[in-house]
């Protein structure tokens, strides 16, 4: 496993990200949603660092891997969703790779006809994105390597790590 981004760069960016989004969001009706499960650890640092009262909500996204489904088909569950009428939402995730899943999930949020929509990412991986658009606030671009760590996992292992790592000499780099 070879670090990629330690846990202290980590930290001041979002730290500064947190700051540049107090500064957009003062005075507005923020409401932060965390896609789970990969944004759980860049939410809970992310929210402590932005100094303006907000709320937080969660939503649930995966990708089917069953046989009767096809393979990477997406599932967003809104169940968990507070009423986001007259709210400036910021949807934020663990990372934008193609960004078909910001972009179905984008879709289903503006159905509740928000104030405003804008995204947060912890990696975004340009080279590897397929939607005519990209994550409005982002830390750390990276190549198009499968990353874990910081809150993103290989089947469910790896989340907890403090930093960001790519899986070398596995088939997965
Ligand atoms: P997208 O729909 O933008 O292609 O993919 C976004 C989702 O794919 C992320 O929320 C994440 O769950 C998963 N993903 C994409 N790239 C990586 C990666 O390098 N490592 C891990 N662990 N998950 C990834
Ligand atoms: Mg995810
Ligand atoms: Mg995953």
């Amino acid at each position: 496993m070879k670090v990629l981004i330690d846990q202290n760069e980590i930290n001041s960016r979002v730290i500064a990200l947190g700051r540049e989004l107090a500064q957009e969001y003062q005075g507005r009706p923020l409401t932060i949603i965390g896609i789970l499960a990969g944004s759980l650890v860049l939410l809970a640092d992310l929210i402590r660092a932005i100094d303006v009262p907000h709320q937080v909500g969660l939503l649930q996204a995966s990708s089917y891997r069953g046989k009767s489904t096809k393979p990477g088909e997406l599932f967003v569950n809104l169940d968990y969703l507070p009423d986001l009428s007259e709210r400036d939402v910021l949807l934020v995730d663990d990372i934008f790779d193609t960004g078909k899943t910001m972009q179905k999930v984008m879709a289903q949020i503006s159905e509740q006809e928000p104030r405003s929509l804008k995204t947060a990412v912890l990696l975004w991986k340009e080279e590897a994105t397929e939607v005519d658009f990209g994550p409005d606030y982002h830390c750390f671009k990276i190549p198009d390597h499968f990353v874990v760590g910081y809150g993103l996992d290989f089947n469910n292992e790896y989340r907890h790590l403090p930093f960001i790592a790519s899986l070398e000499g596995s088939d997965l780099v």
